[in-house]
Order: C-alpha cells, then sequence, then structure tokens
C-alpha cells in the first residue's frame, strides 16, 4: 500500500492546478520567458541562444518530470516485476531534440522559437553531449532506455555520474590530444536527491553480530566509507506518457564536507583531502573501449555503483513486504558486460551478511545451482572453470563470475553468441547446459537514428507506410518495396541523400576548410579507432587508391569514380598503435588532399571529436560505410544498422551482426569480403609458425610508399607495417586486403549505376525492421526478464 502524503480533502487544490501539456505554442513561449527571467535571471537584453536553450530544455523538462512522477507512481501502485538495466555506460548524447520528439511537441518549439527570434537547430546545436560512455557498449544502454519507455516496461537504468564524461578529441598536427569533458556546467535534464544516499564501504573488517531481527549476521566495519547520491534523470518513451528513470550515482566524502579537526589545526590544504578522495570515485569515465585493466580506482567505481544501486533495489523490494523468495519474481537484473559482475556478489553479500539468510537459500536467490557438486570428481574441469585464477599474482575471472552468478548469457548476435559457447565459456556449457546461453541480437532505436537524425527521410517513409506507424513497428519498413519503382518516390530519396551530404559537406569546410564535392562516393567509417576494427586496412586501402590514380594517364583518371574517405573515431588516450592510425590517416589526408592531379577524385578526411551527435549528422550523408573488422572480433557492431536505415550501403566482414544484416536485407545488397570466423585460427598459427608470410605485391606497394617517406616520416609508422609484415599480423590484414581492394572496385561499379544503387538502398531499407531496438527489449522481456509492458 502506498500512502500520499497530502490528505483527501486538500487534493482538489491539486488536481485544479495541475500543471499540463504544451497545447500551442503560446504555453511553450510562455514558459521560456518566465524561465529566462526567472530561471537564468535573463532578459531580453541578454537572452542569447545559450539562455534560449536553457530556458527551452526546462521548459521541457517540466513536461517530462510531471510524466515521470506518473509513470513511477504507476509503477509503484501496480507492483509488478521491474528490470534493472545496470551498465557502466550510458552514452546519451543529446536530450533536448529526443524531448521534443517523443513528447509530440517539436513543431510548437520550433514555431514557438522563431516567434521569439531563435532558430531551433541553433537551439539544439548548443546543447553539450552526455558522453558518459565509449562507443558501442554505452550506445547500447541508451537506445535501450528509449525502448523500455517506449514499450512502457517498468524499467530502471543504473549507472555512474560522471563529472568527465570521455574525453574530447583534438587534432593537432595530425595527432589525436585529449582535452576533459566537463558537462556538468548547465545539465537541466537531471534531478540531484539529495535525500536519496547511501554510504559504501570499502577496506576495513568483519566480525560476527546480531541483526535486527536476532539473526546471525557479519558486521563490517572499519576501513573507508563514501557516500553516494542518487542524480535521476527522466527519460520519455516516443508517443507514450511512460517516462522512466535513469538513475546515476555521484560520489561524496561521507563525513559531509571536511574534516574540522585538520582545518582547526591549520592544515587547511589537507582538510579537504577526504572529499576529493571520495570525489575521485566518480570522477572519470575509463576511456578504454573494449579493454578491461586491472585498476584499483576502475573496481572502486564498480562496486561503489553496485552497490549503491543494489542498496536501491533492495529497499525498493522491502518496502513490499515480500518473503525473500519472491525477490525473482519482482526483480531482474541485466548486467551490461562483465562491468557489473561485482553485482552478483554483492547480492550475496547483502542476503547472508545483512539479511541473515543461509548461504544456499541465498544463492538461489542469486542464481539456481553451483559447479562443485554436479562435477564432484573432475578436478580438471574444476581448475579450468575456476573464479579464481591460480596465477601469480592470483587473479579474479569477472567473466565467469558473470557466467556463474548469472540465469542467461547472451553474445549480441548470432555468431557472437555462437562463439562464446564453442570457446571462452565451452566448459560452462558442459556444467550448465546450452539453455544458459542465448541470442539476442542487439537492436537500434529508429526514434533517434532516423526520425531525430534524418527528418526529411523520416518523413518521406511516413508519407508511404501509413504515418509514423513505422516509428513504433519497424517492420511496417517493408512497405517501401511497393514504392521502389516508383519515379518520384526514387528521385526524393536520392535528393534527400544528397541534401544530407551537402550538409556534411558544408561542415567539412567549416571546419577543415576542405572542399569536397557532395556528388563523389562518400564512403565512412566512423566508429572507436581499434586494431580488431582495422581502420589500417581501410588507409592502406585509400593509399592503394591513390597510387593507382597517380600512375593512370589524366584521360584514364577521368572516367574513375570520385571518392570522399571520411574517418572519425577516438582511440584510448593509453592506445599508441590506435593513435599511430589516426596520425597516418591525417597525413594521407595532407599529401592527397593537395595533390593537383588528384582534385576531387580523392579527399580524405578525418573528423575530429566523433561523438553522438557528430553521428546523427554523418551517417545518413554516407553512401558506403566500413564494418571490417576481422572476422570474429566484433561483436555485433550497432552504427552497421544504423547506416544502413539511413539509406546507405555497408562493405563489410563477415562478422558481427553484418552476418544478420545480410541475411535480413539480401547479399546482393552488401558488398562482403574477407576471411571467415573459422578460419581465422588457422592463418594466425601459420603466420606465427609457418613459411615466410607472404605480403600481396598491392599491398607492398603501399608500405614501400608509406616507406619511402610520401607520407611523412616513415619511423612514425614502422609499428603498423610490421604488425603486418613481422610480427604475425593478428588481425589478418595481409589475408583480406586483396579482396578488400576488389570489393571496393566492385562498390564503384556499382554506384556508376546510379539507378540500380538506389534500388539496393531502398531494398536494405524496407527489409531492416528486425533492427529495432524495440524487437530486441521484447526478446528480453519475454524470454529472459520474464516482465510484462505496464498498461497506460
Ligand atoms: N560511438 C558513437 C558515438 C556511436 O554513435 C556509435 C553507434 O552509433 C558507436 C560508437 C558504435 O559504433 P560501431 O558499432 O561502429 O562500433
Amino acid at each position: 500500500s502506498v500512502e500520499a502524503s497530502i490528505p483527501e480533502p486538500q487534493r482538489e487544490a491539486w488536481t485544479r492546478h495541475e500543471f499540463s501539456s504544451f497545447k500551442n505554442k503560446d504555453d511553450f513561449e510562455r514558459d521560456v520567458v518566465r524561465h529566462v527571467e526567472t530561471t537564468l535571471a535573463r532578459s531580453i537584453y541578454n537572452c542569447d541562444q545559450s539562455a534560449a536553450y536553457s530556458a527551452s530544455s526546462l521548459a521541457f523538462r517540466d513536461r517530462l518530470v510531471k510524466d515521470w512522477n506518473k509513470t513511477q507512481q504507476r509503477q509503484t501502485f501496480a507492483d509488478q516485476k521491474r528490470v534493472y538495466y545496470l551498465s557502466l555506460e550510458f552514452l546519451m548524447g543529446r536530450a533536448f531534440d529526443n524531448a521534443m520528439l517523443n513528447l509530440g511537441a517539436k513543431d510548437v518549439a520550433k514555431e514557438g522559437l522563431a516567434e521569439l527570434g531563435f532558430r531551433i537547430e541553433d537551439i539544439i546545436g548548443q546543447e553539450h553531449d552526455a558522453a558518459l560512455g565509449n562507443g558501442g557498449l554505452g550506445r547500447l544502454a541508451a537506445c535501450f532506455l528509449d525502448s523500455m519507455a517506449t514499450l512502457n516496461y517498468s524499467a530502471w537504468g543504473y549507472g555512474l555520474r560522471y563529472r568527465y564524461g570521455i574525453f574530447k578529441q583534438e587534432i593537432v598536427d595530425g595527432y589525436q590530444i585529449e582535452v576533459p569533458d566537463y558537462w556538468l556546467d548547465f545539465n537541466p535534464w537531471e534531478f540531484p536527491r539529495h535525500d536519496v544516499t547511501v554510504d559504501i564501504q570499502f577496506y576495513g573488517h568483519v566480525s560476527k553480530g546480531e541483526n535486527e531481527a536476532g539473526k546471525t549476521v557479519s558486521i563490517w566495519e572499519g576501513g573507508e566509507t563514501v557516500t553516494a547520491v542518487a542524480f535521476d534523470v527522466p527519460t520519455p518513451g516516443y508517443d507514450t506518457p511512460s517516462t522512466n528513470n535513469l538513475r546515476l550515482w555521484s560520489s561524496k566524502a561521507a563525513s559531509g564536507e571536511f574534516d574540522f579537526q585538520k582545518f582547526n589545526s591549520g592544515d587547511y590544504e589537507n582538510s579537504v583531502a577526504d572529499q576529493q578522495r571520495a570525489e575521485t570515485i566518480s570522477a572519470v569515465l575509463y576511456p578504454n573501449d573494449n579493454l578491461d585493466r586491472g585498476k584499483e580506482l576502475r573496481v572502486k567505481q564498480q562496486y561503489f555503483w553496485v552497490a549503491a544501486s543494489l542498496y536501491d533495489i533492495v529497499r525498493r523490494f522491502k518496502k513490499s513486504e515480500r518473503k525473500w523468495s519472491e525477490f525473482p519474481d519482482q526483480v531482474a537484473i541485466q548486467l551490461n558486460d562483465t562491468h557489473p559482475t561485482l553485482a552478483i556478489v554483492e547480492l550475496q553479500r547483502i542476503l547472508v551478511d545483512i539479511e541473515g539468510l543461509d548461504w544456499d537459500e541465498a544463492w538461489n536467490i542469486v542464481t539456481s545451482t553451483s559447479v562443485e557438486k554436479k562435477f564432484p570428481g573432475d578436478s580438471d574441469l574444476l581448475t579450468r572453470v575456476s573464479i579464481i585464477e591460480e596465477s601469480q599474482p592470483k587473479m579474479v575471472r569477472m567473466a565467469y563470475l558473470a557466467v556463474v552468478g548469472s540465469h542467461k548469457v547472451n553474445g549480441v548476435a548470432e555468431l557472437h553468441s555462437d562463439l562464446i559457447q564453442t570457446t571462452i565459456f565451452r566448459d560452462f556449457v558442459t556444467i550448465f547446459g546450452a539453455d544458459k546461453f542465448t541470442n539476442v541480437t542487439n537492436g537500434i532505436t529508429p526514434r533517434r537514428w532516423l526520425h531525430q537524425a534524418n527528418p526529411r527521410l523520416s518523413e518521406l517513409i511516413a508519407s508511404k507506410t501509413d504515418g509514423n506507424g513505422y516509428l513504433k513497428d519497424l517492420t511496417l519498413l517493408n512497405k517501401l518495396e511497393l514504392y521502389v519503382d516508383n519515379k518520384e518516390f526514387r528521385k526524393e530519396w536520392a535528393e534527400i541523400k544528397y541534401a544530407n551530404k551537402v550538409r556534411l559537406a558544408k561542415y567539412i569546410k567549416s571546419t577543415l576548410n576542405i572542399n569536397v564535392n557532395p556528388a563523389a562516393l562518400f564512403d565512412v567509417q566512423v566508429k572507436r579507432i581499434h586494431e580488431y576494427k582495422r581502420q589500417q586496412l581501410n588507409i592502406f586501402g585509400v593509399i592503394h587508391r591513390y597510387l593507382t590514380l597517380k600512375d593512370m594517364s589524366p584521360e584514364e583518371r577521368k572516367k574513375q569514380q570520385p571518392r570522399v574517405s571520411i574517418f572519425g573515431g577516438k582511440a584510448a588516450p593509453g592506445y599508441w598503435m590506435a593513435k599511430q592510425i589516426i596520425h597516418l590517416i591525417n597525413n594521407v589526408g595532407s599529401v592527397v588532399n593537395k595533390d593537383a592531379d588528384i582534385g576531387d577524385l580523392l579527399k580524405v578526411i578525418f573528423l575530429e571529436d566523433y561523438n553522438v551527435s557528430k553521428a546523427e549528422m554523418i551517417i545518413p550523408a554516407s553512401d558506403l560505410s566500413e564494418h571490417i573488422s576481422t572476422a570474429g572480433t566484433e561483436a555485433s557492431g550497432t552504427s552497421n544498422m544504423k547506416f544502413v536505415l539511413n539509406g546507405g550501403l555497408i562493405i563489410g566482414t563477415c562478422d558481427g551482426a553484418n552476418i544478420e544484416i545480410t541475411r535480413e536485407i539480401g547479399q546482393e545488397n552488401i558488398f562482403l569480403f574477407g576471411v571467415l570466423s573459422e578460419d581465422v585460427e588457422n592463418l594466425r598459427h601459420e603466420h606465427t609458425f609457418g613459411q615466410q608470410h607472404t605480403i600481396d605485391p598491392d599491398l607492398t606497394k603501399v608500405f614501400d610508399a608509406i616507406q619511402g617517406g610520401r607520407f611523412g616520416d616513415p619511423k612514425d609508422f614502422n609499428a603498423l607495417i610490421s604488425a603486418v609484415r613481422d610480427h604475425g599480423d593478428y588481425y589478418l590484414v595481409s589475408d583480406d586486403f586483396q579482396s578488400y581492394i576488389d570489393t571496393h572496385k566492385a562498390v564503384d561499379e556499382a554506384y556508376r549505376n546510379q539507378e540500380e544503387w538506389i534500388t539496393m538502398c531502398i531494398r536494405s531499407v524496407a527489409r531492416m525492421g528486425f533492427f529495432s531496438s524495440d524487437r530486441c527489449i521484447n526478446e528480453y522481456a519475454e524470454g529472459i526478464w520474464n516482465i510484462e509492458p505496464l498498461a497506460v
């Protein structure tokens, strides 16, 4: 039961003054003016674009909060099972445009802002990205929040409120420089909950004692205590009042402000040291993508966040006064990767050490079985699957702990889900059976990645699929197949792509002062820079194209397909090879882009500081995008889905979700190349132990050009070349190079026939319905979480 704090007779006054949604532009304008003049303490004399953004987002936030409160009340009253999505990263991007679209009030805001003297695009551009993530994993969490709210599931996200998100990337003399991203100067999208705090302990010791119920429990004492403070971010669904909560924890010293004793004894500087040490925990996002290093602060972040989140989840559960055995009927916890694995042991600790349950009963709640009982005799198996690695020093295998403690394990695309069962988790399949392992292929939200990023295409699609319904049922895209031969439709389709390319060309001009021809083929690879993602293969291919063009006569050159090769992405600050790749791309660009022989035939662009907002501009402007990881290394990829959904084609390897994209759109609509994942191990073995590793002559020419100094000091790129030529070519660049070049030739041929190209694009978009994150969330809800949507 939930008691209202306002007694019945007084509630009438509350309903009389209930705050309503915007009915028209006047409502919006009134709110903007009020926020400018009161909340921001400004006036018409000093209301710049930044103030207009602040006031407009506050006007929308007011509406969001109302829906959010009602959603939370509805969920509390319904008292159904909830899902908690634990992710160390949420790569949300901007919130304002998304809020306007999800609340269905963007037109109202556009008109209102125009009357107040602003262009809505400028105001949207004022917002700082919420960049609390590295790449795909964090962006997936953000897409899932959008889908969970849109589908009316009772769901909360739990994460960390980093003071510094992923660093801002600057390119200076061709090198990446990292600049801190302090994004919290003004953030209207979060609500500090200074009353929602949890004290988290580190270090110290444990002794036996009694809890309030008289049960023998463990008492944790001493050590260090840090307080977690909740910050809540409302996350609206599309075309529904459901607004879920993302709760981010911020750390502060438990003792309050600072150490008064030190202060009074004259040690002023050190009096704030504890406070600073505590705040360090949530200060900065670790900037590594797909790599977890054993760092003490990282483990502290993980424990701080899962302990605060579980305390919160358990507190909510205990309010219902249910038996502990009902916990799994009320709570599903999703762990995004192995980062929150400590949640498994923390829940066991809460149940045993604090609540006084016996071990087996607690572990049954946490999961269902344990290894030793099933295979008492097989000590070899026991060693292999041990959660503790008997190394020097001993290590905890977080992934094993995650598998043992979880109810289901998902590999995020079919290939990867199969691979983990035959490789790293093979023994666990023997122990737990194959049922523990499942596949739910990743998806993306079409609201942000089509409706918001590509409004004209979204409108065109809506006009052919009976309105915006396709944004909530993406399979309706298949209706587009009916229009594949419709002249007018095709013309408009092509115009939209061209306009998106013009917009990107203008951006390139304004940021890099390079002219690119929007009629050229835009070939894009934007994602984290990583050897396994193989930007080095791409840039070697670009050099090959350049050398080939240089060898041609002017007449021959005229027959070639003009291209713009566009790169973007951040390298982890400590990842030296990745930084060399960025350096090579920039050096190649500075030679090629000013070569008069080449002109518009080839331009090489590196876009600085790739993030979600840039992705929203770049993806709709792509003709061809590159998803060319070594087979078996990319778990899924999600930008591949975004590019195809926006009417671009893909060049890719048989890896991750590329395989399922091919199955859906047809292999005639994708440019696949390269070795298959089942051959990778043998090839690696051959490179290392076989006869002399021979390098394809075309790739040798590329290496010779680099080593001959055509792209700057060759010493800078020795390591990139010798990784392929002398050190076993782990990522199989040499094996895939020739088929990569040949496939690019096929792309050029295909692009020449614009009519056929457009047909391929339209057919592909029509067949992308499967890749909505809504499909994905429904599969999780049904097959894993066992939760139902809550009727609105
Ligand atoms: N980084 C950003 C900013 C993104 O928006 C995305 C996906 O859209 C990714 C990384 C993931 O890209 P990929 O799937 O190509 O690794």
